[in-house]
């Protein structure tokens, strides 16, 4: 095959064959890395541990048990109220977004099982307008909320986020007290909300319901921060310590409570649960099949087992 070949023009270059892009370098190790092992290791380099990027659908596959999920709110979707326009149009923006990703909006809702105890999850998609807020997220946040009140249900949220979503104005910024007064419904309801800070978790959205979970959970190495670190080396005119605004930094200096492993996330999650929800979890016999005699086996939860060892 020639490698170049003339036209009128002159002399073009061959196409490259499409050959499909197998491997990739890990930033955190500089190691090649094979994707489709990577994906079976949920997106986690098996020899730095770097957490990559993975999409909303992914967490839910991650942390629900088989066959339980079930999206709501899907067909929500952005307005462009402010006839918005910077280097491109907000509208065209929205609707990119929507073509490349399939979904309407940057939060996927659903409910689904974390090991057999019915739960609300909410996902942000970083590659939805970055994962910004703006009056859908901000909306569908509270629409979760409530149905997780009315089925008296554990709210988990896994934010990826730049922020608030400036071409929607100080809409978009008034969903952080939005979301914070439901958030505190929530709190009223007994019901517990777990808040999982993944990389980048950033602006508005650190500033109110990510870090508002009775436990904020991060991924390791995530990039967590209200400015970013650029713009405040800038303001202070001061070099940033090694790490800052990263999980383990953030961790060490009391701003979130665990960082855990993408691969333990769902295992960790279902052992706070445990503790904070003295609900009943249906038992499951063989093939998944409730059995809904043998209900009142199950009637201890594991919070009221704590306690009564606490007598013991
Ligand atoms: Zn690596």
């Amino acid at each position: 095959m020639a490698w170049f070949k003339r036209n009128a023009q002159g002399i073009i270059s061959q196409k490259k064959k499409d050959i499909p892009d197998l491997w990739l370098k890990c930033p955190g190790c500089n190691e090649i890395i094979y994707k489709l092992e990577l994906e079976r290791n949920a997106n986690v380099c098996a020899q730095c541990g770097h957490h990559f990027r993975i999409s909303a659908d992914g967490y839910v596959k991650l942390l629900l048990d088989e066959g339980t999920a079930e999206e709501f709110h899907e067909e929500i979707t952005s307005v462009d109220f402010l006839k918005f326009r910077a280097k491109k149009k907000y509208s065209d923006q929205i609707k990119a977004a929507i073509k490349t990703t399939g979904r309407k909006s940057a939060l996927l809702s659903t409910r689904g099982k974390m090991n057999r105890r019915p739960v609300v999850l909410c996902v942000m998609d970083f590659s939805f307008i970055g994962g910004s807020m703006g009056s859908v997220v901000g909306e569908k946040i509270s629409l979760a909320i409530d149905i997780a009140i009315k089925e008296k249900s554990p709210f988990i949220l896994i934010s990826a986020s730049g922020g608030a979503r400036m071409m929607e104005g100080a809409v978009s910024l008034m969903q952080m007290a939005k979301t914070s007064a439901k958030l505190a419904l929530l709190a009223k309801a007994g019901l517990p909300f777990v808040s999982i800070l993944t990389d980048p978790t950033t602006g508005g959205v650190t500033a109110s319901y990510a870090m508002l979970g009775d436990v904020n959970i991060a991924e390791p190495g995530a990039l967590i921060g209200f400015a970013g670190p650029r713009v405040i080396k800038q303001t202070i005119g001061e070099d940033l310590p090694d790490g800052f605004q990263r999980s383990e930094f953030l961790l060490k200096h009391g701003f979130i409570d665990a960082i855990f492993s993408r691969k333990n996330m769902k295992e960790e999650i279902g052992k706070m649960l445990n503790v904070f929800c003295k609900d009943v979890i249906d038992p499951v016999i063989g093939n998944g099949i409730l059995d809904t005699e043998k209900k009142n086996t199950a009637e201890i939860s594991p919070a009221v087992e704590i306690e009564e060892e606490a007598k013991n």
